[in-house]
């Protein structure tokens, strides 16, 4: 039965430290959330947090994705204000805004159309495809130790196509094709000269599915590919 979780739904406990999205580098206590299939950490126990829970094991149920990080539902003041979710690659971790504790929060950021997501199923594929891009980045780095001096220049190489193609399309393609975040981002990652350019692009395009430019499809499935390395 949903909803019912007894009072020690949270036991062992965990703390991690991340950049949020001010650039602050925050520490987090964390408890596991029993009871679930999902591997689920929680910052607190209030009803708030169990809310979340409930609509992150409902959200996840609907994918078909068996291989998500464990996903850490943090407050909005740790995580940042008007971050929803993020993928922290060095402790393989989902963080969650708990903010979006209740459908019409959600269904109000995705309504205004910024993102490739139209359900919060959506935002964890998003996350999902960033992991799957630095699995990636790291699979292709440790199969390619001798030619490059560190992980950032592995990451350039591998890259370097989608950069490519990013680079031959029109100014409006990205936001025709993907979403108003990745063109946004993609363009200020680019004034900025950040090695992170293509991220958003990728994890916007998994969740559009098959629904992309077929091309641009087959740039990432290929730059992924090297995911099980
Ligand atoms: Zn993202």
């Amino acid at each position: 039965m949903k909803g019912l979780r007894t009072l020690d739904f949270l036991s062992k406990k965990h703390e991690y430290t991340f950049l949020n999205n001010q650039n602050q580098k925050v520490r987090v206590h964390v408890r596991k959330v029993n009871n679930s299939s999902i591997n689920m950490w929680s910052e607190g126990k209030s009803k708030k947090y169990r809310d979340c829970i409930n609509l992150i094991e409902s959200a996840i149920s609907k994918t078909v994705y068996n291989d998500f990080p464990p996903i850490i539902i943090v407050s909005e003041k740790k995580l940042g204000h008007g971050a929803i979710s993020s993928y922290d690659h060095i402790d393989d971790i989902i963080y969650l805004n708990s903010y979006f504790h209740t459908s019409s929060r959600i269904d109000e950021i995705l309504s205004t159309q910024t993102f490739a997501a139209t359900s919060f199923k959506d935002i964890f594929c998003h996350e999902l495809a960033h992991k799957r891009h630095w699995d990636a980045v790291k699979g292709f780095y440790k199969i390619n130790k001798n030619v490059y001096n560190n992980i950032i220049e592995a990451k350039k190489a591998l890259d370097s196509d989608l950069e490519a193609y990013l680079s031959k399309q029109e100014f409006t393609y990205l936001q025709t094709n993907v979403s108003y975040y990745a063109a946004t981002n993609y363009r200020l990652a680019k004034k900025n000269n950040s090695i992170n350019s293509v991220n958003e692009v990728i994890a916007e395009v998994l969740v559009l599915d098959k629904k992309a430019d077929p091309n641009l499809i087959r740039i990432i499935e290929r730059e992924l590919s090297y995911e099980k390395y």
